[in-house]
């Protein structure tokens, strides 16, 4: 593969972004070599700087649920856009969009428009927080929330990736209110909670994670959170960021048959624009200003363009539900032909998959939570990353990070891709 132009812009990046890149884990640092410059993307293809053609298992990390430069979608892009990007003052937009995430997710009776899954935690955590009166919170190892001080302690994804323990520049007062828990792990939580009773705000969980690969929650793991919340007057928030309309319409909440009492979401919901939302029980979403007193604001909130795709992509799921279906089917498939070619090779592996979310770890053990996942020979996945961008395949660079799939992608697609994991196992064993 020729990548002669993205090595060059590589080059001139570092000149002028930290480390060449918008958000660490694309700089391709544990993986090592040169990271693709992206040029442009359409259906389950992306092209890189130098016209080569990759399929695309990371779709944006999870909202190009429908593929790329879906036309429905840029069609009311390029309609909104011809009215103006931004007009800080209310639309009938924003309540449009309310009212189709209520009328699809589960717990929903007031929800806010932010502009990143970032905002939308540590918004969430904040009126928690500013309703229990409490401070403390619990997360769970390899989970991550996006990068609010708070939740920078055990985080998964980019951290895991660059393995950082400590962040510089979150306080230990800030990191002494986040407990961590491993996933998965009810005596421990249930020990976390004993430990500090009556102190505790919030448990925060992606029900589904994808942030250390993706990790399913274990038969009861989080009907037993659900009893403990209820139990302790600790409010329960499910981060969506990625399972949101990805694993149903109405998202993990729906899949699972769990309810949480805060509920946020992200990129998702955007179409692929900058967009995040909190949102859940009415007596909780109360205490948000100018209702209450907790406090959060955002001058692009609820952002025309950004609203227009994310209410277009939304309104195309729930009247066809059947997307999700395919798209359903397609990673089953594509998890069958892994299973077969794996097995044939011999490596000891683990396939996690629900829904489009999916992942492979080199590990003989189960992988249920961030040590499980640490554990397996990520050395080894990076070679696989390799081989298998080599072939056009492009994998999340990290074997931190769910892949996703999207609807756009073939069944030749998938058997290219099956095909490509053989070749590669046999190139790197
Ligand atoms: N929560 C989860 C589960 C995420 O996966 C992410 C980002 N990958 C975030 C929150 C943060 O979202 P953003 O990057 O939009 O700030």
């Amino acid at each position: 593969m020729n990548i002669t132009t993205s090595k060059q812009l590589f080059d001139r990046a570092q000149q002028s972004i930290p480390g060449g890149v918008n958000s660490p884990v694309r700089a391709f640092k544990s993986v090592g070599g040169t990271p693709l410059f992206i040029k442009n993307a359409k259906g389950a293809y992306l092209y890189d700087a130098d016209d080569n053609r990759y399929i695309d298992f990371i779709a944006s990390w999870g909202p190009m649920i429908l593929g790329h430069a879906y036309e429905p979608l840029v069609k009311a892009i390029q309609e909104q856009v011809l009215n103006s990007t931004s007009y800080g003052a209310p639309t009938e937009l924003e309540i449009k969009m309310a009212e189709l995430i209520k009328s699809m997710a589960p717990n929903i009776d007031l929800i806010r428009m932010v502009s990143s899954g970032t905002e939308a935690c540590m918004s969430a955590l904040r009126v928690a927080r500013g309703y229990t009166g409490r401070n403390k919170f619990i997360k769970f190892e390899g989970c991550y929330h996006g990068h609010a001080d708070a939740f920078l302690v055990k985080a998964g994804s980019g951290l895991a990736t660059l393995d950082i323990q400590a962040v510089p520049g979150v306080t230990a007062g800030v990191a002494n209110d986040t407990l961590t828990c491993a996933y998965n792990d009810l005596p421990a939580l249930e020990q976390l909670v004993a430990d500090n009773k009556g102190e505790i705000a919030a448990i925060i969980i992606e029900p589904v994670a994808g942030n250390m690969g993706c990790i399913l929650p274990e038969h009861g793991f989080l009907e037993a959170i659900r009893a403990i919340c209820d139990a302790e007057g600790i409010v329960f928030i499910f981060d969506e960021v990625m399972t949101g309309f990805r694993l149903a319409t109405g998202g993990a909440q729906q899949k699972l048959g769990i309810n949480a009492d805060l509920v946020t979401y992200g990129k998702v919901i955007g179409g692929g624009l900058p967009v995040g939302a909190f949102g859940g029980k009415q007596h909780i979403m109360e205490a948000v200003a100018p209702l209450g007193k907790v406090y959060q604001a955002g001058t692009l909130s609820g952002n025309p363009i950004a609203m227009i795709a994310g209410y277009t992509l939304l309104s195309i799921l729930k009247e066809q539900p059947q997307l999700l279906t395919e798209l359903d089917a397609k990673t089953n498939y594509l998890k069958q032909g892994l299973h077969t070619v794996l097995s044939a090779s011999g490596v000891p592996y683990v396939i996690n998959s629900l829904g489009s979310m999916i992942s492979v770890h080199f590990s003989a053990q189960p992988v249920t939570n961030f040590a499980s996942a640490a554990a397996a020979n990520n050395k080894l996945f990076s070679q696989f990353f390799h081989a298998m961008l080599n072939k056009g395949v492009y994998l999340p660079p990290s074997a931190f990070e769910s892949w996703f799939l999207n609807n756009a992608l073939s069944y030749a697609d998938l058997d290219f891709t099956i095909q490509a994991t053989a070749d590669s196992l046999q190139e790197i064993l």
